[in-house]
C-alpha cells in the first residue's frame, strides 16, 4: 500500500500566524481568549487549551485578559466592543481576509450594491457583512443567483474558500444583470493551490483520506473537487476515524489536509493507514 500526500500540505500562513499568536500571547500569562475556535481542529484546540486558553462565542464572554480575534476577522463593531470593554485584542485576522474587509467597505462606500460569494453564516462572511453597508447581499449557490433582480450597479468580492469556477460563474451572471459591475476578485490563492492538489491527487489514485474539520469550509471543497473528478472522499477529522474497510485493499491512497489542518494530524492518518495495511497483508 502506497500513502500519497498531496503537495500542498499544512497550514496556511493565516492560520499559522493566528496559532503561533494565541500561544505567544498564552506564554505572557493572564486570561486569553479566542473568539470562536482559532482552527477547525481538535489537537490544536486541545494543545491550546491545555495552555489556558479559553474559547468564547462574544466579546461580552470575556471578564478580563485578552482576546485574540482568528484569522476568519470579525466585524467592525465587534473589534470596537473588544476595545469599549478594556479588553487587550490582539488581532490574528488573516491579511487576505483584511484586503477583502477594504474592498468591501470600498463598494460600500461608493455605492454599489455589494455581493459576497459565500456561507452566510460562515465567521469570515459574517465579518464582511459587517464592511457591506446597508445594501448587500449574500448568495451561494447558482439558484440562489439565478433570483437576484436586475441592478445599476454591483460590486462583488469572495469568501476567500469558495472556489474560484464558482466566483467566475457569478461574475459572469452579474454581467447579464447589472449596468455596471465592480469586481475584486477575494478568493484565497493558498486555497486555490490546496484545491489543484486535490484535483491532482484524485488523477492518480480512486481514493483520497480529506482531513480537517468537519465545519471547515476549505476542507469540504476539497471532498467535493475529489468527489467531482470522480475519486472517492472520505472527510475525517483525524485517525480514529479512518474505517479499515476503506483502504485494507487499496494499492495506494491519497492523503490531503484542510489548511487549517496541522501536518502532525495528516501524518498519524498516515501511519494509521500504512498499519491498517500492514494488518491486512499479514
Ligand atoms: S485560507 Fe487563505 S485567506 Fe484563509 S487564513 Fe489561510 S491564507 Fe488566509
Amino acid at each position: 500500500m502506497k500513502v500519497i500526500l498531496a503537495r500542498e500540505n499544512g497550514f496556511c500562513f493565516g492560520v499559522k500566524k493566528a496559532v503561533e499568536l494565541t500561544e505567544a500571547a498564552a506564554e505572557q500569562g493572564g486570561a486569553v481568549y479566542n473568539l470562536g475556535q482559532v482552527v477547525h481542529n481538535p489537537i490544536i484546540s486541545e494543545r491550546l487549551k491545555s495552555k489556558g486558553v479559553e474559547v468564547i462565542g462574544a466579546p461580552g464572554e470575556a471578564p478580563e485578559g485578552t482576546v485574540v480575534i482568528r484569522a476568519h476577522g470579525v466585524p467592525p463593531a465587534v473589534r470596537a466592543e473588544i476595545e469599549e470593554r478594556g479588553l487587550t485584542c490582539i488581532d490574528a485576522t488573516c491579511s487576505l481576509v483584511i484586503r477583502a474587509q477594504r474592498f468591501t467597505k470600498q463598494l460600500a462606500d461608493e455605492g454599489y450594491k455589494v455581493i459576497i460569494l459565500g456561507t452566510p453564516t460562515h465567521p469570515e462572511v459574517v465579518g464582511l457583512k459587517g464592511f457591506a453597508g446597508d445594501d448587500f447581499v449574500v448568495v451561494e449557490t447558482k439558484e440562489e443567483w439565478d433570483k437576484l433582480p436586475k441592478m445599476k450597479r454591483a460590486g462583488v468580492v469572495s469568501q476567500s474558500t469558495q472556489p474560484p469556477w464558482a466566483f467566475r460563474d457569478l461574475v459572469s451572471h452579474l454581467t447579464d444583470i447589472s449596468q455596471e459591475l465592480k469586481v475584486f476578485n477575494t478568493v484565497c490563492p493558498v486555497t486555490v493551490k490546496r484545491q489543484h492538489a486535490a484535483s491532482e491527487l484524485a488523477e492518480v489514485v480512486d481514493t483520497v483520506i480529506v482531513v480537517g474539520g468537519k465545519n471547515s469550509a476549505n476542507t469540504r471543497e476539497l471532498v467535493n473537487l475529489v468527489r467531482m473528478n470522480g475519486g472517492t472522499a472520505y472527510h475525517v477529522e483525524n485517525e480514529a476515524e479512518i474505517d479499515a474497510s476503506w483502504v485494507a485493499a487499496l494499492e495506494a491512497v491519497g492523503l490531503i489536509g484542510g489548511t487549517s489542518t496541522p501536518m502532525e494530524t495528516l501524518l498519524a492518518v498516515k501511519e494509521r493507514i500504512e498499519s491498517i495495511a500492514a494488518a491486512a497483508a499479514a
